[in-house]
């Protein structure tokens, strides 16, 4: 299988479409914005997870390689991260080409709602510090993701593969993904 990336902006629940298509398979989950919180935390420059995406740019960075160097050495994961991360600056690839080409993915998946679905689970998510996004903002930032994610598979020569997590359709997503994990 090697390293699956699985990728979706914020609030599109990819964890959870991920977690339940990995159920019951010998597969570790790995969720890249966990490991550079971690390291973040360990410098003293973040307090939690929602902050890391306000760090200077080569802070961010420098996390990012760190964070990629750790998971090329875990073998066969799903890697849980985002094709591009929304900064004050604009849209920073969330896997460069120093960072793709070190975890050399097998897969990419691109979980996709629809931007009012999305809206609408951001805005009943208290557990997250989430950034008020508009529903063209959310559309723009989904269409970023489709055509660098294609640009890493070009990189790397993995596949892509979309994902349509729809309000009350888990099943059907999860039906989606599976096939990516074997
Ligand atoms: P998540 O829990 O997936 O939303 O990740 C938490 C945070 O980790 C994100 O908001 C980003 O700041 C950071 N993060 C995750 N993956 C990446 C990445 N590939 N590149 C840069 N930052 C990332
Ligand atoms: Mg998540």
């Amino acid at each position: 299988m090697g390293v699956i990336v699985v990728t979706g902006i914020p609030g599109v629940g990819k964890t959870t479409v991920m977690k339940k298509a990995a159920e019951g398979m010998d597969i570790q989950f790995v969720t890249f914005g966990t490991i550079m919180v971690e390291i973040a935390k360990e410098m003293g420059i973040v307090k939690d997870r929602d902050g890391m995406r306000k760090l200077t740019l080569e802070q961010q960075k420098s996390l990012q390689i760190k964070s990629a160097e750790k998971v090329a050495s875990m073998g066969n994961v799903i890697l849980d991260t985002h094709c591009t991360v929304k900064t004050p600056k604009g849209y920073m690839p969330g896997l460069p080409e120093w960072v793709i080409k070190k975890i050399n993915p097998t897969s990419i998946v691109i979980v996709e709602a629809d931007p009012e679905e999305i809206y609408n689970r951001r805005a009943n998510d208290p557990t997250r510090n989430r950034d008020p996004d508009t529903r063209e903002e959310i559309h723009e930032h989904q269409q970023i993701n489709r055509s660098v994610a294609m640009a890493y598979a070009a990189l790397t020569g993995s596949t892509v593969k979309i994902v349509f997590n729809h309000d009350n359709k888990l099943e059907n997503a999860v039906k989606q993904a599976v096939p990516v994990l074997k």
